[in-house]
């Protein structure tokens, strides 16, 4: 088996190896989604060569996900997989790659209740250990997906990587179990694995379930915009070329460690919605629906590790990026619509 170069890690004061980058092909799982298309985007510009993998996972609509790759695959250095990580031919697909990042999940808290639980469970946790397993196989440094929900309600704000992590979703929970895999391979197996918190993640290409892309959306189509519980709710909102920045450092990030990835600036979703209809011009017909099960009430990310680190910070404030998805989902509706 062919092994390009990987890419060497700092030790944990955070010296930057003297080579800064050699480019070379790297794996994106997820590639068709909200971030990691972005992230392929990124990696494009960088000048790497990026294989994506996707099964275009029915939890959304497989045209928005043809059209988040639209700009990634204009490029010649980008090819897609269309493959499940639970049957494919993960050997061959890591043959020859310097990294991978890992954003291949079923994503979302509302729904990892009841039956559709054990989609979370293959899609996260078994996906994940069949990953961790060819990694074994093939080791380059790898990046996870986790998230902020791996803390669940947290006992003090802003939450540091070594606060108590409890869920309050099953969604959260195998993110958490998805954290254990890669710490137990690391550990046992001496990978090369980074996990990244990421905290609500906004921008072009949100998902449909989520909240600003529903709320914008209502907004703009002058319809009732439904949230769960009483507003008062506050999120660490993390614009998304701030995660994708977060995730391509991480890549050369100390094996084994973890990180908060957040905005740094939470607000509530009265403040959101005051934001969107000051952004779309129009008042808004607000309905209160009953808090969400597994909905935390508070998130803040303390991110001085992040910093500290992978040298890195948020960049966008929630304000810019809330005009730059409205801007995005305008050109979009038609298409999504159509879809
Ligand atoms: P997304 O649903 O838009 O993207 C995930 C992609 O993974 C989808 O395109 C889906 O088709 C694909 N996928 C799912 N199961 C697969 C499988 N078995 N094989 C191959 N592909 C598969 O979600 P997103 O919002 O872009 O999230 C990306 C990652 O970030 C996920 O791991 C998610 O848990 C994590 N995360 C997201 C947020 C957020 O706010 N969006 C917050 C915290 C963590």
């Amino acid at each position: 088996m062919h092994h390009a170069a990987s890419i060497p890690r700092p030790d944990r004061s955070g010296v930057r190896p003297t080579v800064e980058r050699a480019p070379g092909t790297v794996v994106v799982t997820g590639a068709a989604g909200f971030i990691g298309s972005h992230l392929c985007e990124r990696l494009l510009a960088d000048g790497y060569d990026v294989v994506g993998v996707d099964n275009f996972s029915t939890f959304y609509n497989r045209t928005r996900k043809e059209d988040n790759l639209r700009t990634a695959r204009r490029s010649r250095r980008f090819r897609l997989h269309e493959a499940d990580l639970m049957t494919a031919d993960l050997d061959a697909i890591l043959d020859g790659a310097c990294g991978i990042f890992h954003l291949a999940a079923r994503a979302g808290v509302r729904d990892s209740w009841g039956d559709t639980f054990a989609i979370y469970t293959r899609d996260n946790v078994g996906a994940t250990q069949r990953l961790l397993e060819a990694l074994r196989r093939n080791p380059v440094p790898a990046v996870f997906a986790s998230s902020s929900s791996v803390y669940g309600d947290a006992p003090r704000l802003p939450v540091k990587e070594s606060d108590p992590l409890a869920p309050s979703s099953p969604y959260g929970l195998t993110k958490l179990a998805t954290e254990h895999l890669a710490r137990i391979y690391v550990k046992e197996y001496g990978l090369n694995v980074v996990s990244l918190r990421y905290f609500t993640v906004f921008g072009p290409r949100q998902r449909p379930d989520m909240a600003f892309t529903r709320f914008l959306s209502a907004a703009l189509a002058g319809e009732p915009i439904r949230i769960f519980g009483d507003g008062r709710q506050t999120r660490d909102f993390t614009y998304v070329s701030d995660v994708v920045d977060a995730t391509v450092r991480a890549l050369r990030g100390p094996a084994g460690a973890v990180y908060n990835i957040g905005g740094g600036t939470p607000a509530s979703l009265e403040e959101v919605l005051l934001h969107i209809a000051q952004a779309v011009g129009a008042s808004l017909h607000v309905e209160p629906r009953p808090r969400a099960l597994g909905d935390v009430a508070h998130t803040w990310a303390d991110t001085t590790r992040a910093r500290d680190e992978l040298g890195w910070s948020a960049q966008v404030s929630l304000e810019d990026g809330l005009g730059a998805q409205l801007e995005w989902l305008r050109d979009a509706l038609p298409v999504l619509a159509a879809a």
